[in-house]
C-alpha cells in the first residue's frame, strides 16, 4: 500500500526515536471517517500498515480547536474534536483531511505524540496542543516538533477579503497576499509558522511538507485528493454532504514502526 512517511525533526536533524508521520494518498482510497459508518477502504488501509496490536484512534472531525489526550483508544469512541494525543505507542492517532493541513506532533519531554487537523477554521490548534502539553507535562517549546503536512497551499488557495483580515491580524501579514477585487491567497504554512514561533518553538523542530494537496502531481497524475480541485465543477450551492461524496480524503496519523 502506498503512502507517504517521515521523521520528526529535532534541532534541524531526523529523530530516529521519536515515532513516523504517515499519510494516505489520492490512490489509497477515501479514508472518510464517522462514528455512525463503515469504511471498509480505510480499514484495509490501515491494517495493511500497522501490526495487529495496534488501534487506530480518531475523533469525528468538526474543524474546532479541540484536542484530546488518551491513553486507551477506546476513550476517544464517538468524541468530536480535531487533535488527538497520546503516549500509548500502541496507539496510532489519526486524523483526516483533504487540503486542511494535518500537524504532526511530538514531545521530545513526555513523549506524547500525535495529530491535528487544522484548516482555516482551527488555525491556532497547534497552539492548544502545545498549551496542555506544557500544563500537564511542563513541556517546554524546545521539547516541541511539529510536521506541518501536504495541505492547499498560496498557489491554490484564494479566499475572501474577510478572511484574509482575519488572517493577517491574527497570524501576521506574511501569510496573505492580495490578487485583484475581493480575492487574496493564504498562506496556512506561513500562518502557522507565525503561531510555532510565537509560543517559541525553535526553527529546526519545524519541518514542512510542501507538496500542494490541490495542484502537485507525481508521474503526471495528482497525487492528493483536494476538496478544491475535486468540487470545483459542481454547482456552488450543493449541500456539503453531497458534495462529501465527490472528494477523496487522506487520513494522516502518527505511529511506532516496531
Ligand atoms: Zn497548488
Amino acid at each position: 500500500m502506498s503512502f507517504l512517511k517521515g521523521n520528526f525533526f529535532y534541532n534541524g536533524k531526523p529523530l530516529p526515536s521519536a515515532p513516523l508521520w504517515g499519510m494516505s494518498v489520492l490512490s489509497s482510497g477515501n479514508m472518510r471517517f464517522r462514528w455512525n459508518e463503515n469504511n471498509s477502504v480505510r480499514d484495509n488501509f490501515f491494517s495493511s500498515i500497522c501490526a495487529e496490536k495496534r488501534k487506530v484512534a480518531q475523533p469525528e472531525l468538526i474543524h474546532s480547536k479541540t484536542v484530546y489526550e488518551v491513553s486507551s483508544a477506546d476513550e476517544i469512541f464517538f468524541k468530536k474534536g480535531d487533535g488527538i494525543l497520546t503516549s500509548n505507542k500502541f496507539i496510532v492517532p489519526a486524523v483526516t483531511v483533504a487540503d486542511c493541513m494535518p500537524i504532526f506532533v511530538y514531545d521530545k519531554n513526555s513523549n506524547v505524540f500525535g495529530v491535528l487537523h487544522s484548516g482555516w477554521k482551527g488555525t491556532g490548534i497547534a497552539a492548544e496542543a502545545f498549551y496542555m502539553l506544557n500544563k500537564k507535562y511542563d513541556s517546554s517549546p524546545c521539547d516541541l516538533c511539529f510536521v506541518l503536512g501536504p495541505h492547499i497551499n498560496s498557489c491554490c488557495y484564494s479566499v475572501d477579503k474577510d478572511r484574509a483580515e482575519y488572517f493577517a491580524e491574527n497570524f501576521g501579514s506574511d501569510c496573505v497576499s492580495f490578487i485583484d477585487g475581493n480575492k487574496y491567497s493564504l498562506s496556512l504554512a506561513k500562518a502557522n509558522l507565525f503561531l510555532l514561533k510565537k509560543i517559541g518553538i525553535p526553527d529546526g523542530n519545524v519541518f514542512i511538507n510542501k507538496e500542494c494537496t490541490c495542484c502537485f502531481k507525481e508521474n503526471g497524475t495528482f497525487k492528493y485528493g483536494s476538496f478544491r480541485r475535486q468540487t470545483a465543477l459542481l454547482p456552488q450551492n450543493l449541500p456539503l454532504e453531497e458534495k462529501q461524496k465527490h472528494f477523496t480524503v487522506q487520513a494522516a496519523f502518527v505511529f511506532y514502526s516496531f
